[in-house]
């Protein structure tokens, strides 16, 4: 089949790498000339909003998917007006507007933090009697790796908070006293099946996911199905097939999400070679509508981000079970470089490899 992505960068580079495996053809659609993707499947490089770009890139396409989350909801639109898009446009948009994203779990009875939608600084000081404090301002559009947003811990702080937001719409939500913050990687196919990854635990700093642990240790059978039964309201809600993400906090109260993606994961990426079927694999299976893959895993994995300043992979290649992906980008502060994932047979196993692994990075 001929697959069309939108977006170019890591995320459809290992999709054109699990893509070669089931044959299918990929196509990428990105304004970036130097894209990742670019580097193993055919590249249209246009900007989104370029109309006879967009004609050129569905030609001949038997299905569309996106794998960058501020792609224009106009250009998805187009696209799925004209071949079969997934995952479904209603989820992009969905996920684009942290105020639809809350609505919808709010709508699904999942937990998640108390919020209000403001427009204007004044109306945050409304938003925090019902949030309370300590809160959090969120953009609702266009914040990732935890741009747009600013803590506000007394009302003193109302201010400096609305001006790092960039006094844009925006939510406020009452700050979540987590214990951890997991991730469960769902996938559902075009027939309808359903398929999950253990849940993931994740570790950011300044906002940036760094590490990420699967399975995520302690986790009992009943959080895990109650993750799945989170994912599953979701998926069927939004008639959702391909790859999703929702991030969630574990509290003393039970698992509240944060938020979704609606597309392969940055948590997801140890299932390349901590999977029997990667969740990049699977996205694939999915919207061609082909059976899932198993999400089985033998052992366990950690997979650390390379941010920054890119390691010396040659020495690291040498260290036995270590899988070392770099995305071909120039170093830039806090870019994502690439990843590590480390399997071992059990988490103490995984944890003494990172532990050589960060040594290594070091010296
Ligand atoms: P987000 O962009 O929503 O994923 O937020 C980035 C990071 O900020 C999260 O991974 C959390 O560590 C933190 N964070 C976001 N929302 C909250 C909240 N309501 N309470 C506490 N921490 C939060």
């Amino acid at each position: 089949m001929i697959v069309g992505v939108l977006g170019a960068g890591q995320l459809g580079q290992m999709l054109a790498l699990a893509a070669s495996r089931l044959g299918h053809q990929l196509r990428f659609i990105s304004p970036d000339a130097d894209a990742p993707a670019g580097h193993f499947a055919e590249l249209i490089v246009a900007d989104y909003e370029n109309e006879a770009a967009l004609a050129h890139f569905v030609e001949g396409l038997d299905v569309a998917t996106y794998e960058f989350e501020s792609i224009p909801a106009g250009a998805v639109r187009y696209v799925a007006d004209r071949v079969t898009t997934y995952p479904p446009p209603l989820a992009l948009e969905t996920a684009q507007d942290r105020a639809r994203e809350k609505e919808c779990f709010e709508r699904l009875t999942i937990p998640t933090a108390p919020f209000a939608v403001v427009e204007s600084m004044s109306g945050v000081r409304g938003a925090l009697e019902k949030t309370g404090t300590p809160a959090v301002l969120k953009s609702r559009r266009f914040g990732y790796d935890g741009k747009g947003q600013g803590v506000i811990r007394t009302r003193d702080e109302i201010g400096s908070a609305w001006v790092k937001v960039g006094g844009v719409p925006a939510i406020v939500e009452s700050f979540v006293k987590f214990t951890r913050e997991l991730s469960i990687i769902a996938v559902r196919s075009s027939t309808g099946e359903k398929a999950f990854y253990p849940l993931v635990e994740n570790h950011h700093t300044d906002g940036i996911l760094r590490f990420s642990l699967a399975p995520a240790p302690g986790v009992s059978s009943q959080m895990q199905a109650t993750a799945e039964d989170y994912a599953t309201r979701v998926l069927d809600a939004l008639g959702y097939v391909g790859v999703l993400a929702i991030e969630m906090f574990e509290t003393t109260d039970g698992l509240v999400a944060n938020e979704m993606a609606p597309r392969v994961h940055n948590t997801g990426h140890w299932t390349i070679e901590g999977a029997d079927s990667s969740q990049f694999e699977n996205h694939l299976r999915a919207i061609t509508g082909m059976p899932l893959g198993s999400t089985e895993m033998g052992g366990a994995a950690g997979m650390v981000n390379v941010i920054g300043t890119a390691p010396d992979v040659q020495r690291l290649r040498t260290l036995d079970n270590v899988h070392v992906h770099m995305y071909g980008k120039s170093p830039a502060p806090k870019r994502k470089l690439g990843h590590i994932t480390v399997t071992a047979d059990d988490l103490d196993g995984v944890r003494s490899k990172v532990a050589q692994l960060r040594h290594a990075m070091t010296r």
